[in-house]
């Protein structure tokens, strides 16, 4: 029996995670389950899986959550800190599924524990690699990628031969606009950008695929996850999100893991590892399908990629700022402030504008995260839509 806590467990990751576990109730039992305000769908959750705290990021939204538990057995709890605690209970595996840097504190709080952390919260790895990756050795701790594309990594790395390795090559959808003109893109809605063509996702994620932000982000968080330098870290555009990605090695050989573009398959690994369990995914099809198809992506129309690169080989405090930055942009985006091509704008002045002192702890990155945002959002008044 494995224990486990779910961080995030009402968002798209959170519920696939939640799906699996109930299809095994015989091999995991859960600690806890946290959420940011969805307090029917977190209790609903806890009760069916019998957690033993339910906990909601809006400490508002503690009598909701008590009177929604009333009868079960799970304790209800509320507040930033109850998530970070919810993160220290001892799990043997926690899914890390937060959205953004509100993540931070409890995946720091839950590297500090032990045991095995399951990384989808990518803007952590972003903003503070270098003191995460840290927490996971001091503490023991094994961190598994969720993202897919690095899962598919960590299932294609030869853990023998680190040095063997020449390129890790992320495959990147392209997004619902990998076709669209520069100028139909300054039209898009924020309801057209979070339709994803192959992944259903939550909106935040779903905006940072369109415009390649997302794999900008995960190209920082490949360079935390593995053992190879900016310089080998490689994008390719593969709109059918069958490869999800692939290991070059000194001899010429590629390894690529694919499958179905379905959460449930990275994430079933990090739960099962160093084992398998069965997921009810629909099997590849490769004769269906036909056809792979591969190409680089487009710099003119997707700069978010090149800030994010950027951002990784100058270091420092440049992905925190990066990932505050789109932060802001994408919520102003949603909300209808901005239009869409202003997003990596928005990131590429923050970058411009403000210079820190590389971060050395986690209270430091949180301290630029803050200030990014409010460069951010000066410059978001900017803009008149
Ligand atoms: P989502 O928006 O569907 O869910 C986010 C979860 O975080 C919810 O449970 C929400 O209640 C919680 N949350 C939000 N704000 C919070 C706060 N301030 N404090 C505490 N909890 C808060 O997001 P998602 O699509 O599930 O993505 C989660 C993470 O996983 C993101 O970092 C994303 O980049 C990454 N990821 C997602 C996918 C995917 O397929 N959805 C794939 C790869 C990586
Ligand atoms: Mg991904």
């Amino acid at each position: 029996m494995k224990s486990v806590t779910i961080l995030g467990a009402t968002g798209s990751v959170g519920s696939s995670t939640l799906d699996l576990i109930e299809r095994s109730p015989e091999q995991f039992e859960v600690v806890a389950l946290t959420a940011n305000r969805d307090v029917s769908k977190l209790a609903a959750a806890a009760i069916r899986v019998s957690a033993k705290v339910a906990v909601v990021a809006d400490a508002a939204c503690l009598d909701s959550l008590r009177e929604a538990l009333a009868g079960s057995d799970v304790e209800a709890r509320a507040g930033e800190e109850a998530v970070c605690e919810a993160a220290r209970m001892g799990a043997d595996w926690t899914m890390a599924a937060i959205v953004g840097t509100a993540g931070l504190k409890p995946v720091m709080a839950a590297l500090e524990a032990g045991g095995t952390v399951a990384l989808a919260n990518k803007e952590a790895l972003v903003s503070a690699g270098d003191v995460m990756t840290a927490a996971a050795k001091a503490h023991a701790t094994t961190l598994l990628p969720v993202d897919s594309e690095h899962n598919a990594v960590f299932q294609c790395l030869d853990r023998t031969a680190p040095r063997s390795v020449r390129k890790i090559i992320l495959t990147a959808s392209g997004g619902p606009f990998r076709q669209a003109s520069l100028d139909q893109m300054r039209a898009i809605t924020p309801a057209q950008a979070v339709a994803h063509p192959n992944w259903s996702m939550g909106a935040k994620i779903s905006v940072d695929s369109a415009t390649m932000m997302n794999k900008g982000l995960e190209l920082i968080e490949a360079f935390h996850l593995f053992p190879v330098r900016a310089d080998q870290l490689d994008v390719l555009v593969h709109a059918q999100s069958v490869v999800h990605s692939m290991v070059e090695y000194v001899d010429g050989s590629v390894l690529a893991q694919l499958g179905t573009p379905d959460m449930r398959t990275p994430i079933a690994y990090a739960l099962a590892w160093p084992e398998r369990m069965e997921t009810p995914c629909e099997a590849l099809d490769l004769a269906r399908i036909g056809r792979l198809d591969f190409e680089a992506p487009d710099p003119v129309r997707f700069p978010a990629l090149a800030l994010a690169r950027d951002a990784l080989i100058a270091g420092g405090a440049r992905p925190a700022i990066l990932n505050a930055a789109n932060e802001v942009a994408v919520a102003a985006f949603l909300a209808g402030r901005v239009g869409f091509l202003e997003i990596a704008a928005i990131v590429a002045d923050t970058l411009a504008r403000y210079e820190p002192a590389a971060p050395d702890s986690l209270d430091a990155v949180l301290a630029i995260d803050a200030e990014a945002r409010a460069y951010a959002g000066e410059r978001v008044k900017d803009c008149v839509l």
